[in-house]
């Protein structure tokens, strides 16, 4: 047995509050611990942070040791005889290497039920609009046959014998720690505190049943490809009094066979034929709302960018739109009618031969207008 203070094993100062000293001792013992730390003295440092814990954590052995010192806690002071409820400290160091058996976190505490997750599919136009969607998935709920007690109507579950109906056990177990009482969910009632003799046929006692749900869901307009919409508590129900879980629908949108999305805008790709881009035009063009009127001023280059407000995708939550931004194309004939054969020549002639290097091409005209 070390003659090292307690509190100085333990690295906390004499007002440690009972806190500070559980939080201190999970440190050390995660530190110290001999399935994870391997050196040579690892093992004694760590019965030393035990028994240091051990007495510390207890009020009344605390103040004995306070008062008198190690002598105080009698001859029985050593660490051997000490009934060390561990507890949940003991489910978290050591859950994690796998020589607990539960624990009190898998006790009778409220827990929120499943979230479920699926993923819906929309048009274009629904994303952009919104729309009423019937929803179908599958929950668990509480089993109708047996209202959720698992047995079969016309029995009722009895208290489990092996927990008393506390849905515990306490374990005395001889490590080389000394002795320690570890508390575990009871193995037979999984933690209910009763069992069933016949279990429901529909469930098999499990208490739950799949059911299939369906669901009216207003998606708003304006979601896009990976808008998750939650719906608040429709997830599985929770466990001991706990609140339902939530679904959750990931969103994913068809490509439209002209537009495309760049977030709130919608970009389309127009032709126009030359004598359109030349001598301007008043021509129509398709948008979310249907078609519209834009003019085409006289000698419009190819690329050119129009910007037909509010005319693209709600925002989210909001009232206003983006816009609809239409790139021109100049779409160059490839076959010609003798007339309109005829007519190109005589422009040809009349434009004559000379070419001009461009200053700007057309890839950077785009990249300006469309802001790369
Ligand atoms: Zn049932
Ligand atoms: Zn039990």
């Amino acid at each position: 047995m070390s003659n090292r203070d307690y509190y100085e094993t333990l690295g906390v100062g004499r007002n440690a509050s009972d806190d500070e000293i559980k939080a201190a001792f999970r440190k050390l013992a995660r530190q110290y611990h001999p399935d994870v730390n391997k050196e040579p003295g690892a093992e004694e440092k760590f019965k030393e942070i035990n028994e240091a814990y051990g007495v510390l954590s207890d009020n009344e052995k605390r103040a004995r040791y306070d008062r008198f010192g190690k002598e105080g806690l009698g001859n029985t002071g050593g660490f051997r005889d000490y009934t060390v409820d561990f507890g949940d400290i003991f489910e978290e160091l050591f859950g994690q290497f796998g020589f607990s058996s539960g624990g009190r976190a898998s006790r009778r505490s409220p827990r929120r039920g499943r979230d479920l997750q699926m993923q819906v599919t929309l048009t274009f136009e629904e994303a952009v609009f919104g729309v009423e969607k019937e929803i179908e998935f599958q929950r668990e709920e509480t089993c109708s046959r047996c209202s959720g007690s698992g047995a079969e109507p016309g029995t009722s579950p009895v208290r489990c014998s092996t927990c008393n109906g506390q849905g515990e056990v306490r374990q005395v177990r001889q490590t080389f720690l000394g002795q320690m009482v570890q508390t575990t969910t009871c193995p037979v009632c999984n933690g209910r505190g009763e069992t069933i003799s016949s279990p429901c046929r529909s469930c098999r006692g499990g208490g739950l049943e799949l059911k299939k749900v369906t669901k009216k869901v207003q998606i708003p307009a304006g979601v896009d490809r990976g808008t998750q919409i939650r719906l608040s508590g429709e997830g599985g129900p929770g466990i001991y009094g706990g609140p339902h879980g939530n679904v959750f629908l990931v969103l994913n949108v068809k490509p439209h066979q002209f537009f495309k999305r760049r977030e709130n805008d919608i970009l389309l790709n127009l032709d126009i034929n030359v004598a359109q881009a030349v001598l301007g035009a008043e021509i129509e063009v398709p948008t979310l709302d249907g078609e519209e009127k834009l003019k085409i001023p006289a000698g419009t280059q190819p690329g050119k960018v129009f910007v037909m407000k509010g005319k693209g995708v709600p925002y989210l939550r909001r009232k206003d739109r983006g816009d609809q931004l239409v790139i021109v194309n100049v779409a160059i004939p490839t076959k010609l009618t003798r007339e309109q054969r005829e007519l190109f020549e005589k422009l040809a002639e009349s434009l004559g031969t000379t070419v001009k290097p461009q200053e700007k091409g057309f890839l950077d005209w785009l990249n300006e207008t469309l802001g790369g």
